[in-house]
Order: C-alpha cells, then structure tokens, then sequence
C-alpha cells in the first residue's frame, strides 16, 4: 500500500499556535490527574459536568460572552452562558417540583431547538440522568428507548408529541410530558414548558454529584444491531474538555460548528460538554444538510472550525462544484471529522476543492470522548485515523490479548480506565462485560497500527471478508470505489459463495450525470483491480438510487447483507428512509 503524507507546514502553525503543540512529547509526559486540574471540581472526587460547562463561566468574566449562537430557517438567537446558566438552573427547578430525584432518567425529544440545550443541562444539575431522542424517530423506536431506560419524564413538542403519546401506555414509568409550545387541551399528565419555566427561580444549587455519578445515557446507532444504552459520568468532562481543546483545538475566539444531532453521542461530548467547558462559543443550525446553505453558514457566521461526518463530506463531494465556488470558506482554519471511515479521496477533495484538510478521528458512544485522533500539530496520512490520544493506550490485538506487529490486522483495542469510558449499558451487565477482555476493552472494529502509531480502521469485526483465503476490508475496497469519477457512494458487503467463501458485493450510487450499465460495471470493476487488487475486486456490483444508512449518516451493512440473502433484516429504528 502506498502511504501519502500530508505535511503540515509549520509557517501555517501560528496563528493561533496549537493547543496541542508536539504530540510525542506531550503523549510521553501526560497524566491524567494533572488534566483534571483543568476542569473544576467540588471536593476530591465531586464534579458535575453542567456546572462545568456553564455554571463556572456564569460566574467569571466570560459570563457575558455568547455560548449558543442558534439559527433556524428563519431566526437567530443569542445566549451567553450567564444567560445559559439562568435557563438551565430554572428548568432544575421545574424538574424538581415535579418530583425528579438524583439518578431519575429524564429524556429529551426535541428537534434542535435552544430548549434542548437548557433542559439537558438542568437535568445534569439536577444529578438526574439525562437521555437524548433523535427527532425522526418513530414511536416504536421511543418505546424502546423509553421502557428500557424507564424514563419518569419526557421533554417534547408539539409537532412530536403525538409519537409519544401513541406509545404512553406501554410506558409505566413515565409519569409526565413536559411540552414546548403547550396547546390548550392538555392531558393530565401533560405540562406547559414555558408556564413551568416562566414561574420558575432562576436560582439553583448544582447537586453536588460524584464524579463516578451517571450523567447521560446514550442509545448507540444501532448500525449493526440492537442500540444499546450506554451510561456515561460526570467526570467523562475531563476527556471531553482535553480533546476538545486538542484535537478540536478551540480556542477562546473561535466560532465552533458541530453538524450533528444532540441524539448522537457527538452531539453531546461536542456541542456542549466539552465545547462549553472550554468556554467557547457553539454554532447550531436547526436545519437540513444542504450543500449551498452549508457553505453559506460557514462564510456567514465566519466559522473557524468545524465538525462534520464522512457522509456529509461525500455529499458535498458529490454536489455541483460550482455551488462551493460561490462562498468564502477561508476562516475554517481546523476541520474534523467522525463517525464512519473518512476516504483518502475525501481528504485530497477537501483540501483541493475547500481548501479545507478535514482530521479524522475514532471513537464511540461506548467511549464517550475522542480515542484516535489526527492533531493540528500533526502530519496527516489521508485515510488514517491519527493516533491515540495522550493519556491513552491503544491495542491492534489478536483474540488472545497478544499485541500484532506493525501493519497486522487485528481487534482495535484500548486500556480500560480513561474518564469518559461509559460505566454501564444500562439493564444489560452481560453486554457490557463482554466488551472487556484480556485486560482490554474491545471496540469491535478491525484495524491495524503503523511503525509510527497511526491506527488505520479496516472495518467493523463483523464486516470483514473472507474471500479466497484473503480477508479483505470493507473500508479499503469503498475508498477505492468512491475514487472512480463516476462513484458517489459505496457499500460494501461479503456475499456467501461455494467456492470462494465469501465474494465481494459492492452497491454503488452515482455521481450526478452518470448512467448505470454493465460497461460501467466493468470499468469499476477494472479500476479496483488495478488500483487496490485482484482479489479485492468486487465480483458483482449493483447500482442503487441511495444506500441504507442510520439516521446519524452511517452505512448499514449489515441491511445491504440480509436484504441480499433475504434474512431478517433485524432492529431498523435508526435507519433513515431511503
Ligand atoms: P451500534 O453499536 O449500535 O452498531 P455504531 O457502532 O454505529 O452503532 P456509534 O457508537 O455511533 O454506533 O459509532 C461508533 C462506530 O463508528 C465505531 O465503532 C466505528 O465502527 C465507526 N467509526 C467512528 N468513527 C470512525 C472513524 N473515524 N473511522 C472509521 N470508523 C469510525
Ligand atoms: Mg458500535
């Protein structure tokens, strides 16, 4: 395989300076006792994350700046963390008088309105345990989230209260529905947000809770199989404020976009968690992808860094080149992405097209904060994840705990013990030990780590190929894919076959202005042979309009696989229509 190297040029390291000025130094000396003296704490092991990401900025000279710059279609609103803080103090009182207690679950189903970001910050003052609802979801994907978490309350509104209505009676736990925008004809256990708000102090002591205390519960995205609950503590803080500061490299002046949904783990450890300790300020747009509003958004509001997902990149990539030409995208100066495997094309795109070098980075909701990450102060090897963040061990391990050589595939493993590693998946001990093996915790994904530390992703445990004798990864095979002209997505899977074991089965979407045909198969098919391999050529390839994805963006294999084999195509809550 042929290694690429971006090479940061250090004239362009200056302003600002990096956070995170030499990686190998800092990884040598780091610990995570003193990183902890960057946050604040209580007494020795008491912390809360709320107060922390707004409460301590409240009460500086920061409490005038503005933490949540909000923008829908048709308005913009302002709110500095004094202000934040008032709000989400309020909203701990109205849950308290409603009888919500430390460690009670309290769900959030909202879309990306400026309530989300108050009431889940009340609920961690509260010491109650916040969880968070993607806003397309169905009532069946509610009830499970709901019934198995045992949630007292759910925050909602009106355009969406009636999924959980629907399901309400299955819920015996959930004893009320707090509404934004109450209409008239409430129900009993239905309460106005804004009259409940309106009467409430703005007064609140932020519970004391320990730092081992759960602070939210995340379902995952259910990529390849049922979500689970994953549990997560206050003092998850300490890593989500240290990767912010060093793989995000904010800095106090910045003006920060985070594209995805509070109802993602990302959502939470990067628009508010770790954002906010750092006291900077969060760009949140209520609306749709859209490559032209995009573009517009960033010159607009002069965003300087900006988080984003590898589908999202793919569609910009496959927009009209003339629609970026349009905009002035020249204040981004750090870009990052997450969430599924980011191609090397889209990396050389990036920088080519925007003039934007987007940083990959590994982790999941099970870690709460960023593991693998490519750093500012860093060169960049496009389709390489970086390399673990300081404080953290990481493992390419065979399924003995045995260390594999440099280049070897094996399990992405890391040292249990880092702050934000989730605690529990809640009513499920059994899953959650089975993450932990040999001294390690198992990501389930595949991957391999060079001499020089950089982990490369090779796919999901349960995706890799076993064809002919060679295993082959899924990743590999789509990033070749995506670099034909005429390729805008791709997923790929392991077909059943007699002779072979498995075949590889790409699907394929096109680029605008592209027809599907067998010559085009063929050509594809050419292509990947002699860029990748011969036995990473996909043996059979099938056009589609879209590819089934979760609604956090991610390919969903494991769909393509048993719509193939005509099997039961298993837990689809997270899946976005397509
Ligand atoms: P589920 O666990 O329910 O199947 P999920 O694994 O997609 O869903 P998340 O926790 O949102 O849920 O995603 C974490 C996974 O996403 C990782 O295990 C990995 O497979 C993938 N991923 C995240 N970031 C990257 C990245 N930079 N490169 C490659 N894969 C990534
Ligand atoms: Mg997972």
């Amino acid at each position: 395989m042929k290694v690429e190297t971006i090479k940061k040029n250090k004239k362009d390291l200056v302003s600002p300076k990096p956070n995170l000025e030499s990686y190998e130094k800092e990884y040598k000396k780091f610990n995570w006792k003193t990183a902890e003296k960057e946050v604040e704490w209580f007494g020795k092991d008491s912390i809360n994350a709320a107060y922390n990401a707004v409460t301590r900025h409240a009460l500086s000279s920061k409490r005038h700046k503005v933490a949540l710059l909000w923008e829908s279609d048709t308005e913009t609103k302002h709110f500095t963390f004094a202000e934040l803080d008032d709000l989400s103090n309020k909203f701990a009182n109205v849950l308290q008088g409603l009888g919500v207690k430390k460690g009670d679950r309290v769900f959030i189903f909202l879309t990306r309105v400026p309530a989300l970001y108050v009431s889940f910050l009340g609920i961690l003052k509260l010491g109650a345990i916040a969880g968070t609802l993607f806003c397309a979801f169905g009532p069946d994907a509610l009830k499970d989230r709901l019934l198995d978490s045992g949630a007292k309350i759910v925050i909602t509104e009106q355009s969406l209260k009636d999924r959980v209505e629907k399901v309400k009676p299955e819920l015996p736990a959930l004893e009320k529905m707090i509404i934004l925008e109450a209409g008239q004809d409430m129900k009993d256990y239905e309460v106005d947000y804004n009259k409940l708000m309106s009467a409430a102090s703005d007064k609140f002591d932020c519970v004391k809770t320990q730092a081992e205390d759960c602070a939210f519960m995340l379902y995952t995205s259910g990529t390849t199989g049922k979500p689970k609950g994953v549990m997560h503590a206050h003092k998850a803080i300490v890593q989500q404020h240290m990767t912010a500061k060093w793989v995000l490299d904010i800095h106090d002046e910045d003006m920060y976009w985070c594209t995805a949904d509070p109802g993602w783990v990302t959502g939470i450890s990067y628009t508010i968690l770790g954002i906010w300790s750092n006291a900077t300020t969060s760009y949140v747009y209520s609306g749709r992808f859209d490559p032209d509003k995009w573009y517009s958004l960033l010159q607009k509001h002069k965003v300087t860094i900006w988080y984003t997902a590898p589908t999202a990149i793919r569609m910009l990539m496959g927009a009209d080149p003339s629609i970026a030409k349009k905009y002035d995208l020249s204040n981004v100066r750090h870009a990052c992405s997450v969430g599924e495997p980011l191609n090397p094309e889209a990396v050389r795109w990036g920088l080519k097209e925007l003039n934007i070098l987007f940083h990959d980075n590994w982790w999941q909701t099970e870690t709460g904060a960023m593991m693998v990450s490519n750093y500012r102060c860093m060169d960049i090897k496009p389709g390489s994840m970086g390399r673990p963040m300081p404080g953290i061990k990481v493992g390419i391990i065979d399924d003995t705990g045995k260390p594999m050589k440099p280049m070897q595939e094996g399990n992405l493993a890391a040292k249990p013990g880092w702050p934000s590693m989730m605690r529990q998946i809640w009513n499920n001990e059994e899953k959650y030990n089975s993450y932990f093996k040999n001294g390690w915790y198992l990501a389930g994904d595949r991957a391999k780590m060079d001499k020089d530390g950089y982990v490369w992703f090779i796919g999901r445990a349960d995706d890799v190929i076993k064809t002919a004798g060679e295993r082959v990864g899924p990743f590999e095979v789509e990033s070749t894919l995506v670099s034909h002209p005429a390729v805008a997505e791709a997923g790929v899977i392991g077909k059943p076959d007699p002779v072979r074991g498995e075949i590889i089965k790409a699907f394929v979407t096109l680029k605008a202005g592209f027809q599907e045909s067998d010559a085009l198969k063929k050509e594809i098919q050419d292509f990947v042979k002699t860029k990748l391999a011969a036995h990473a050529v996909p043996r059979e390839i099938e056009f589609k309009k879209n590819l089934p994805k979760t609604r956090s963006g991610k390919i969903m294999r494991r769909l393509l696989k048993a719509q193939e084999l005509g099997l039961p195509i298993g837990d689809t809550s997270t899946l976005e229509d397509y």
